[in-house]
């Protein structure tokens, strides 16, 4: 199941991870996008079910759930792919209000956290039961070398750079937590990547961050390294 798919990371990882023989239920907050990406998807042969989902709506997570539950019993990997970056923001007195000290709001803030932090545990919070049933199931958080306190070598981004570095250390925890049920968490940083979010300049185009991390981080994902905070080439990333 992948968060925020219909198009750039998010809908790559549907596709290689459906070639490479999964099941995928690609997800968006709006359904017709969803059914788009995923009827491209299935026009190559590639089995993809689209799902409409608001990372930080509890009610359709919960009714995500139940149906993943009665169409497939498991689930095996969670890409809690779905990201805001305020630098993103058409509206720039709203970007400013979670990218600039002078400028700085708690609500602006707080909603940035709420996509970026939280959403992430409360889809694990809904999927627990199907992960537990799953084949050495896998939640894997696309986190950034943004989140990096150690890398840090510029101010503002307040949003962004807080949301990510807070996704890295409840991932750690919630690892802690589920540990018990077999459920493998990872946060992994997927490079600078050309998509909407990352522009042109890129290093990477999605294809290369997404093949990159299905060799180097989930194919060796292992219960001992839970929690970890890695690089698209699997080395350990500074905290
Ligand atoms: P995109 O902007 O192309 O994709 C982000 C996706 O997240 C969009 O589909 C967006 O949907 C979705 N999304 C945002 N908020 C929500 C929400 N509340 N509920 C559901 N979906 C939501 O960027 P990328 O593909 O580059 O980003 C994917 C992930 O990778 C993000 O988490 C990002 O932070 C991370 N990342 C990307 C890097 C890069 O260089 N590209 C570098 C480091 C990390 P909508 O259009 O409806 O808003």
């Amino acid at each position: 199941m992948v968060t925020g798919a219909y198009k750039g990371l998010g809908f790559e990882w549907c596709r290689q991870l459906a070639k490479g023989g999964y099941k995928v239920i690609l997800t968006a907050r709006d359904f017709e996008k969803a059914r788009e990406a995923a009827a491209n998807l299935n026009d190559q042969d590639l089995v993809v079910y689209p799902r409409a989902l608001e990372v930080t709506d509890e009610g359709q997570l919960a009714q995500l759930a139940t149906w993943s539950a009665g169409m497939f019993g498991r689930i095996d990997l969670i890409v809690n792919n779905a990201g805001v970056n305020p630098k993103d923001y058409a509206d720039k007195d709203k970007m400013a209000k979670a990218f600039y000290l002078d400028q700085l709001d708690a609500e602006e803030m707080l909603k940035v956290i709420h996509i970026n932090s939280i959403a992430p545990l409360l889809v694990v919070k809904h999927f627990r039961g199907l992960l537990k049933k799953g084949q050495q199931p896998v939640v894997l958080n696309i986190s950034s070398w943004l989140a990096s306190v150690n890398n840090l070598r510029f101010g503002g981004h307040y949003g962004y750079v807080g949301s990510k570095n807070l996704l890295n250390v409840l991932n750690k925890s919630m690892a802690f937590e589920l540990k018990r049920d077999g459920i493998i968490c990872l946060n992994v940083n997927p490079g600078w990547v050309k998509t909407d979010m990352g522009g042109q300049k890129a290093e990477f185009t999605p294809e290369e961050s997404v093949k990159l991390i299905i060799q180097n981080v989930l194919e060796k994902a292992r219960l001992e390294n839970s929690g970890s905070f890695v690089n698209y080439d699997g080395t350990p990333h500074p905290w």
